[in-house]
């Protein structure tokens, strides 16, 4: 059985980052791109993960290896595979790296039998295509394990753990105790955040690099009003609009449409003009739906003419998340049993996924038309969508939790909510901002912030240190 997928990657110039980063920050960036690709030549930065779509992970590595190959470097992605036990196994060690006990079943012998009969299979076909001095930089739990196959064979390992928890519990550490084992042999071990570092590692080998957006992708590009409009209007959320001029550039530079229009719950169209409130997230519990559609409609002041949009993706297309469809059909339920005035400010949105540039240019859209975007989970890593959004100068209300916190600073660049089920304190951060003419400096503020600290040039500097010292050492 072959378990490894070569995933394509593509080619863009790092030197379009030049439009979109101060000047002494771009030139920083060119000469770090400049030494990468002279101390990288001869050696291949493979990345490894478990999944070509999908998910922040694949998102990022599209992204990030393309510039990458178009600096010269040699960087490829191979998807490791595996039988369903592998992967019912590694999604109960997802959930309890975030502290949940998932399906809750064990992690002993067996667990580990599988574990590591999958990984080895996976080592048998990459050892050999791994020559000493590459590069390799292992993502997530899954395959972890690779780490020791690997520096065997000469290459120099990172493991980059893409997911945590601020304050550790029981459940996470059992999960830890199975995995470290797999992850201690790498010479670099990478999380987001200071507070996701696993107790019991090599604290010298440990570094902290947060995650990165796409400024040019179709989820972040620069839309015109008349393209906002019209992608909206397509998607059926605002009543105004024209087809022709719902645009976006594809990533590989040719023109894209959005054609297909979004599933939605409500009563009408968001009426012109009318002050537009977001979250856009999976459906899943630990967004709270519920908590954000019933604290909008109790707390936030009709007066004000808002609407919310609650955007997720269509659940049909994801059949191996039972749960999407669940909660989607609680937040329909908490929807349709509001006050009808209430009911008639509040729209449910499932976003076509058949194509993925067209999903993101939908969320574009709505990001960039919003007047104000919300991302009230209670639990989360980063939360790419806060970053999407202040990138588009909207003042964000978020909850203070993982990696958000290292995106907004409180009242300055967006709102934190410290508690994440104090719906009157969510609704009244909306509410005010809504009528605040301080939210448009928050709005740039943010921005600001994006392009210093969460656009791929920080992150692609930061691997290239990385990768300096373990060449050198
Ligand atoms: N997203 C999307 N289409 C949707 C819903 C979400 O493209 O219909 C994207 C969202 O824009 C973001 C990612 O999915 O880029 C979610 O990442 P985040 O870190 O916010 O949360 P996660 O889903 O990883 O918990």
């Amino acid at each position: 059985m072959t378990s490894l997928t070569h995933v394509p990657v593509g080619s863009l110039p790092p030197e379009r980052f030049a439009e979109v980063l101060a000047g002494s920050d771009g030139e920083a960036f060119l000469q770090a791109a400049t030494r990468a690709y002279g101390a990288l030549q001869g050696r291949v930065v493979w990345n490894v993960n478990s999944t070509a779509t999908g998910g922040g992970v694949a998102e990022m590595l599209r992204s990030l290896l393309a510039y990458a190959r178009g600096g010269g470097v040699d960087a490829r992605w191979v998807a490791i595979g595996g039988e369903p036990e592998f992967f019912r196994l590694t999604k109960r060690l997802h959930n309890q790296l975030h502290g949940v006990p998932g399906d809750g079943g064990p992690l002993g012998d067996s667990e580990r039998a599988v574990y590591a009969r999958v990984l080895e299979a996976a080592a048998a076909e990459l050892v050999p295509l791994v020559a000493p001095g590459d590069i390799v930089m292992v993502h997530d739990p899954q395959p972890a394990g690779l780490a020791g196959p690997l520096v065997e064979a000469g290459a120099h390992v990172v493991w980059r753990c893409h997911i945590g928890l601020d304050r550790p519990n029981d459940v996470m550490r059992r999960a830890w105790d199975f995995l470290r084992p797999a992850v201690e042999p790498a010479h670099a071990y990478v999380f987001s955040r200071e507070s996701f570092v696993w107790e019991g590692l090599d604290k010298d080998r440990v570094e902290v690099i947060a995650p990165s957006i796409d400024a040019f992708s179709a989820k972040n590009q620069e839309l015109s009003d008349q393209a906002v409009t019209a992608i909206l209007g397509v998607a059926g959320i605002i009543a105004d609009g024209d087809r022709i001029h719902a645009t976006f550039t594809r990533e590989d530079g040719t023109p894209g449409r959005v054609d297909r229009p979004a599933e939605l719950f409500q009563d009408g169209p968001v009426p012109e003009g009318a002050p537009i409130v977001t979250q856009v997230s999976r459906w899943d519990r630990l967004k709270d739906p519920i908590g954000v559609i019933t604290g909008f409609a109790d707390h936030v002041d009709p007066a004000l003419g808002a609407h919310l949009v609650y955007a997720g993706p269509a659940v049909a297309a994801v059949a191996d998340d039972p749960e999407g469809a669940e909660v989607l059909q609680e937040a329909r339920e908490a929807w349709e049993n509001l006050p009808g005035p209430a009911r008639s400010r509040v729209h449910l949105v499932c976003l076509p996924m058949e194509d993925g540039e067209e999903n993101a240019a939908m969320v574009n859209a709505l990001q960039r038309r919003s007047d104000v975007v919300v991302q009230k989970s209670l639990a989360e890593g980063f939360g790419l969508t806060v970053a999407e959004a202040m990138w588009k100068s909207r003042p964000v209300v978020a909850s203070r939790i993982g990696g958000i916190q290292d995106q907004i600073d409180d009242g300055i660049s967006g709102v934190l909510l410290d508690d994440p089920n104090d719906l009157p304190a969510y609704g009244e951060a909306v509410g005010g901002l809504l009528e605040d003419e301080a939210a448009a400096r928050m709005g740039a503020a943010a921005k600001e912030r994006v392009r210093r600290q969460f656009l791929g040039p920080r992150h692609l500097t930061q691997y290239v240190e990385l990768f300096d010292r373990l060449t050198a050492g």
